[in-house]
Parts: structure tokens; sequence; C-alpha cells
């Protein structure tokens, strides 16, 4: 996958993007004896819009028409970065993103539908955000918002996304990572996961539950389905997807 992100502030990309599984994820994985074992899953290409306008003082907001508050992207630098970009790898279009908390709320589904595309191209928005002319002409474009709260830029959303949709390409993470098994996952019907213990097997007076010593598989994974069920049921109700019963309460689950 290519993941083009086009941005005023490239510099906060580079922590997390250079960092832990998302760079390792776009890095050749080489053997003790230095054969490819791995090619890199992803490539990240963070633009600065502000390379691409055409004003002398290198200036790419202007207040809004209408007053009020905050400054506007212009149309010109964004227009430009984005064809010019997509230009990059012509044959590979990309799915283009709007970072925007006017957007479809981000889950693990659409993280699900990103993960299968070829190339993203995500655009993230800074003071009032973008005009609006140059979003109607960017067409298809996917608006995405990490929640209903306002951040300063959509760098941070955007970097969410990023690391939501990587470590879903098959070989972005070590075996020992599979995201498979995990809130929300098909494996676990969509249900939150169920609590994880590591040695000791006592911890301050403590103990993991006895199943998990026992060795037991069939046992173990009982267990873990029903923990799984009961904190779907304790924290996110919503998710159980169980018809209410009379008092609006949800009934137990099969
Ligand atoms: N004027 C916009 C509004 O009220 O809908 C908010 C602009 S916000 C201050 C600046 C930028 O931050 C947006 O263009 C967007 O890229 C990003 N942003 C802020 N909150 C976001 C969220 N919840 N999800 C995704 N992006 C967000």
């Amino acid at each position: 996958m290519r993941i083009d992100v086009l941005t005023l502030f490239p510099e906060m990309f580079a922590g997390v993007l250079g960092s832990s599984i998302l760079k390792r994820a776009a890095e050749v994985k080489l053997d003790d004896a230095g054969q490819v074992v791995r090619q890199p899953v992803v490539a990240y290409h963070v633009h600065n819009i502000r390379d691409f306008t055409t004003d002398r003082h290198q200036k790419v907001d202007r207040p809004p028409y209408g007053g009020g508050p905050g400054m506007v992207i212009q149309c010109q630098p964004v227009w430009d970065a984005v064809k010019r970009v997509q230009e990059q790898e012509p044959h590979r279009p990309a799915h283009r993103i709007l970072m925007s908390p006017q957007g479809r709320r981000l889950d693990q589904k659409l993280l699900a539908e990103l993960a299968g595309e070829d190339r993203l191209l995500i655009l993230a928005g800074h003071y009032e955000g973008f005009d609006q002319r140059v979003l109607d002409r960017l067409e298809p474009i996917t608006e995405i918002s990490v929640g209903d709260y306002v951040l300063t830029g959509g760098e941070l959303p955007a970097m969410v996304l990023i690391d939501g949709v990587v470590r879903l390409l098959p070989g972005a993470l070590g075996d020992d990572e599979s995201p498979l098994h995990e809130s929300f996952s098909e494996a676990l019907g969509g249900l939150l996961d169920y609590p994880h213990y590591t040695r000791p097997a006592v911890w301050d007076g403590r103990a993991v539950p006895d199943v998990l010593l026992g060795g037991h598989h069939a046992q173990i994974e009982a267990w873990r389905r029903a923990e799984s069920v009961h904190r779907t049921r304790n924290r996110r109700p919503d998710l159980l997807n169980e018809p209410e019963g009379p008092d609006g309460a949800s009934r137990k689950h099969s």
C-alpha cells in the first residue's frame, strides 16, 4: 500500500511513522544471513501543502469570506498538491480521504475497508479547514472523523487512521501480534477483547484465573468467550445486538 499525506505540518508525522510497528511495516525485513524475507508492506509519503503554493510569500491560508474567526486553506495549493502527488504514480489512483469532524465515524469496519485499498491520499486540515470549492472539485473524497470533538488539525486523526489501517495489512504485524483476536474483530464476533494475563501467576496477592493455567484449550476458549460477552455487556451493550426486553434492558446473550 502507498499512503500519501498532505499537511501543513509534516514534521508531526516523523515520530509516529518512524517508530514501532508502523516503522517496521515500511522496512525490508532481512534474515540473519541478510536475505530478504519480507518486502515493505507500506510506503509513506508525507507532503507539505505549502511546497505547492504559487504565492511568493508561501502563504496558503486567508481569512474567510463573510467574516468570522480563523483562517481557511486556499484552493490552489491543495489542488496542485493532490494533482502532482497523484502523478508521482499515475497508475495507482488513490482513494482520497479528508480528515474532518463532519465525516463518517472511523471504526474497525471502515479500517478494514481502507486496508483493502492500494493507495490512500489523506488530506489533513488545519485552522478552519479547506475552501469548500477544492473539496467539491476533489470528489469523490471520503470524509472521515475520529469522533465527535474538534481537534486543532487533521494530523493526529490521520495518524490514527494510518495506524489502524497499517496494522491490518498482511505481514505488518509479527506472528505473535495477530490483529484477528482483538476487540471488534470477526473472530470475537465484533465484541470486546477478554482480559489478558502473564507471569507471575500471583502478583500482589492476585492470582491468574485457574482455567488459564490448566492447559485445557476448549475450557480456555469457553472462558475467554464468556469474559468477552460479559465485558461487552457491561461496557458496550450496543455491540451485542441483542433484542431489547420490554423494560428496555438487553436479554441475556446465548
Ligand atoms: N471548522 C471545522 C468544523 O467546525 O467542522 C473544524 C476545523 S478543525 C479546527 C481543523 C481541522 O482539524 C479539520 O479541517 C480537520 O482536518 C481536523 N479535525 C478536527 N477534528 C477532527 C476530527 N474529530 N476528526 C477528523 N479530523 C478532525
